[in-house]
């Protein structure tokens, strides 16, 4: 199998384990009919879709990489850590994650709540009829009830006006830490990843610090091409893995067909001079 930078890899989107809308098997089918050519389902915290992705990558022929998305707490913000080519069964990973998972049941009533007080009623139950897994209620189900019921027009509405720091809805949560996450991944036998490096509100010193740290925990890799960034964000977080000689991912961050800016496989290649993190994956290769 090719694995250099050309491969058509998409190793981040959702699924209704998470907060996608597609179901794993969907996912697969879709990836597959795109032309993605290695795919990995990377749903929030959770890794109990990973069976099924497995197998029904398998029965269409499409080479897989274990993988989740792990919600980090990293100086007062959250950041996000995909695990990649990980050993599903690790009982530490898993342990973790349910751990990581765990306040989310309380915090949405609290966001409920917050809603209630600027005259939103009914939003918990209205957020859980979204929720494909109830450990996993997210943010996500709660823009699809506002929108749903006509309280925004659509979910890049809901972002701005609620949900977010200094908005009704939003309650502050603290996640996993830094090293948990990476040495959970790292453990498992998987390489972690930064996610969506462009999408934090980081200073360049912060943005060092962060990266800085996650290398010191064993992390290998961040994400360069996916659908959280611009054209010109592909060319400078190809700088950053460059410099700080970081395997380079590639990820849609596909979750649901009328929500998703970017499809499952569309985005560009990865920059030829880059090392891709599947190279460093083709044992774990499903
Ligand atoms: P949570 O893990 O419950 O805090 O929810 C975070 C999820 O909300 C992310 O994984 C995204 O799917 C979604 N999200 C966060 N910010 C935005 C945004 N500005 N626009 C659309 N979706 C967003
Ligand atoms: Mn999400
Ligand atoms: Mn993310
Ligand atoms: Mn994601």
């Amino acid at each position: 199998m090719n694995l250099d930078t050309t491969l058509n890899a998409d190793l981040h989107c959702h699924s209704v384990v998470s907060d996608g809308t597609l179901t794993p098997e969907a996912l697969a089918e879709r990836a597959k009919a795109a032309g993605v050519e290695l795919w990995s389902l990377t749903d929030h915290d959770e890794i109990g879709g990973q069976q099924r992705a497995i197998d029904a990558a398998r029965a269409l022929g499409l080479p897989y990489l274990t993988g989740t998305e792990i919600s980090v707490t990293f100086a007062g913000r959250v950041v996000h850590i995909v695990g990649l080519g990980f050993d599903h069964t690790s009982v530490e990973l898993a342990e973790g994650l349910r751990a990581t998972r765990g306040g989310r049941g309380e915090r949405a009533r609290e966001m409920a709540a917050s809603l209630a007080a600027v005259g939103i009623h009914g939003a918990f139950e209205g957020a859980l009829k979204y929720v494909g897994n109830p450990e996993l209620i997210s943010r996500t189900h709660f823009a699809r009830f506002l929108v749903d019921a006509g309280h925004c027009a659509d979910v890049p509405e809901v972002f701005r006006r609620f949900l977010t720091e200094g908005k009704p809805g939003f309650v502050p949560h603290r996640w996993a830490t830094l090293r948990d996450a990476v040495g959970w991944i790292t453990r498992a036998g998987g390489i972690a990843v930064i996610a969506h490096p462009g999408r934090y509100d980081f200073t360049p010193t912060e943005e060092y610090a962060l990266i800085t740290e996650f290398i010191a925990h064993g992390g290998r890799g961040i994400e360069v091409v996916t659908g959280s960034h611009t054209v010109a964000e592909f060319q400078s977080y190809a700088e950053t893995a460059t410099e700080f000689g970081l395997l380079a991912s590639r990820g849609s961050d596909f979750h649901c067909p009328e929500e998703s800016r970017v499809d499952l496989g569309s985005l560009p290649p990865l920059a030829a001079r880059l090392e891709p993190v599947w190279a460093a994956l083709a044992d774990r290769i499903h």
